[in-house]
């Protein structure tokens, strides 16, 4: 062609695309996964834009998604009807925008993460080199003409006008043609994609029609003219049909009694890019005030860099579609402690052409937020029934739940029941506040928790010997965030949640009676008035809320509050 234009890749991409072509690795099956997911996102992206503006679709009314493996020219095609790319697009988003992703995904890599984590990273695309020598993707947008972008990796692409329509005139989206290398000939077999697309793409909300070779191979006689006997050959005819391959309705829509383990987990791993299957699953069908649909789940382990908020936000999020019609990624639709539960929520009610912006400020979208927040606690709760994957739950996210303590102060009731601790009466196990409880001493009004670094620091602290010698039980504060979070966890249902460390802790070992006490502290509270009086810097004991009170509320001066120890208190 005669304008053909070559770019340099942005340099970390050109490192990327290195890595994955000499990549020693077998899982390669996962670029087709991506190639379809690509053309998904590209036909949501008409389907909004059409939305509101219904002549977007002019040019191809139809939507859907082709695969085409070509034995004769070793490739595998995957075309689709979305919205496509222009010049400067593909200049852009194929090789010259530098993205955070590249990076972080080739570090994720060396330091052992699975290369089907590659989508999760924004630069799935490139996964096309696992089986390629070269790729050309074509692209017609509405908004320009049709241009061709070709690499063989090394560091360049070029692009050029379409003028010879080599793969055909496109009405509008994209081909992307893997010119895949010798040793990949398995991706040329039709049945081989069929399997690879109903295991990872079965989803899909568009059709994903895949061209089936046919091969019929019989042995036939020749009669060669002038030879008397005739020669056996073996004779091939191939014909090809379009299969589609995703005949089931999304997962969401259908009854959860007719979807299997295997189909919620192949979603989860589309959503999260997770290679591990998920914990927990809840589909939700609502109907009520406002119908939606939902998928929520709960992964199996937590993401090393769960805390990296960056991360999470672009990793862990809800999924807006409303009438299948995929509207945006979102990070707060949930609580953020809760982000790391992945998920689809799909609603009918919503208007489809309402602006993104406007989603922020919308009552329905506030109904859903709170049917998904409850859908999320009664997938803990259905959890929790199942003391083995609990632990595993418990294990993975309980910094979150406590990171909820203290931020979600509205749902502070319902993740509380779901915290466990070692204590002092739990051996191995671990037991949450409600068994607390349940096994309290007769009489008992307190919860009562030590902090230490490590169980066997809590267990020992001098603070709980005397508590524990008196058949109550003690809690074993031990992660960083429970100190943070215990603050904000003053009571839990009618039961003070107090320090063994306390003043108030220390009283409960006191057996004297409310009279003997008052008797004995009466001399101390006269002195600690003479020193208000005095307008003395005052040094308040803890011992006797009673006095403390009148202390606070005499107005004299700065109060200093000290924790006494009783025989200070004394001498004062
Ligand atoms: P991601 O899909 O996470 O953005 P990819 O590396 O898979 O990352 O794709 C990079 C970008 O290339 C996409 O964001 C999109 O802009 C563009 N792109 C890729 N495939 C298509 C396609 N089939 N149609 C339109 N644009 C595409
Ligand atoms: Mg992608």
């Amino acid at each position: 062609p005669a304008e053909l234009e070559t770019y340099a890749f942005n340099a970390d991409i050109s490192q990327l695309m290195s890595l994955i072509i000499n990549a020693f690795y077998t899982n390669k099956e996962i670029f087709l996964r991506e190639l379809i997911s690509n053309a998904s996102d590209a036909l949501d992206k008409i389907q909004f834009q059409a939305s509101t503006d219904a002549s977007k679709l002019d040019a191809e009314p139809n939507l859907y998604i082709k695969v085409t493996p070509d034995k004769d020219a070793g490739t595998v095609t995957v075309e689709d009807t979305g919205i496509g790319m222009t010049r400067e697009e593909m200049i852009l988003h194929l090789g010259t925008i530098a993205k955070s992703g590249t990076k972080a995904f080739m570090e994720a890599v060396s330091s052992g993460a699975d290369m089907s984590m590659i989508g999760q990273f924004g630069v799935g695309f490139y996964s096309s080199y696992l089986v390629s020598e070269k790729v050309r993707v074509v692209s017609k947008s509405n908004d320009d003409e049709q241009y061709v972008w070709e690499s063989t990796a090394g560091g360049t692409f070029l692009i050029w006008k379409d003028t010879t329509f080599e793969h055909g005139v496109l009405k509008r989206g994209t081909k992307v043609i893997c010119y895949l290398k010798d040793d990949q000939a398995e991706f040329l077999e039709s049945d081989r994609l069929k399997e690879l697309i109903m295991k990872h793409s079965a989803f899909v909300g568009f059709p994903i029609d895949l061209r089936m070779e046919h091969r019929k191979e019989e042995d036939i006689e020749v009669h060669e003219e002038g030879e008397e006997v005739p020669e056996k050959r073996r004779k091939v005819t191939v014909s090809y049909s379009w299969e589609l391959i995703n005949k089931n309705k999304p997962l969401w829509l259908r009854p959860a009694s007719e979807v299997s383990h295997q189909e919620y987990a192949e979603l989860y791993k589309f959503l999260s890019g997770d290679w591990e299957d998920h914990l927990a699953v809840k589909h939700v069908m609502q109907s009520g005030q406002v119908d939606f649909k939902a998928l929520l789940y709960c992964p199996t382990t937590a993401p090393k860099d769960m805390f990296d908020m960056g991360k999470m936000s672009q990793r862990f999020s809800i999924r807006l579609y409303v009438r299948r019609v995929f509207i945006k990624e979102f990070n707060d639709l949930i609580p953020k402690w809760m982000g790391f539960v992945k998920g689809i929520v799909d609603s009918d009610d919503m208007p489809l052409n309402i602006s993104r912006e406007m989603l922020q400020q919308n009552a329905i979208l506030k109904h859903i937020k709170t049917g998904l927040q409850k859908n999320i606690f009664s997938m803990f709760e259905e959890l929790s029934a199942d003391k083995e994957r609990f632990r595993s739950f418990h294990e993975a996210f309980s910094q979150c739940l406590k990171l909820g303590v203290y931020e979600d102060h509205a749902n502070r009731e319902q993740i509380v029941p779901l915290l466990r601790y070692h204590s002092s009466k739990s051996g191995e196990e671990m037991v949450g506040f409600d068994d607390y409880i349940a096994r309290m001493k007769p009489g008992q009004r307190h919860i009562l928790y030590i902090t230490g670094r490590t169980k066997r620091d809590a267990a020992r602290s001098p603070y709980i010997e005397g508590l524990k010698r008196d058949g109550y039980e003690v809690i074993y504060m031990t992660d960083p965030v429970d100190e943070y979070a215990v603050q904000f966890l003053k009571e839990y249902r009618g039961y003070e949640v107090l320090s063994c460390m306390s003043m108030d802790a220390a009283r409960l070992l006191d057996h004297r009676s409310e009279a003997d006490l008052k008797a004995e502290l009466a001399p101390l509270q006269r002195r600690l008035q003479e020193l208000v009086g005095a307008q003395q810097t005052v040094a308040l004991a803890a011992l006797n809320p009673e006095c403390c009170a009148q202390l606070a509320s005499s107005d004299q001066g700065p109060l200093l509050q000290l924790n006494f120890k009783h025989s200070f208190v004394k001498e004062l």
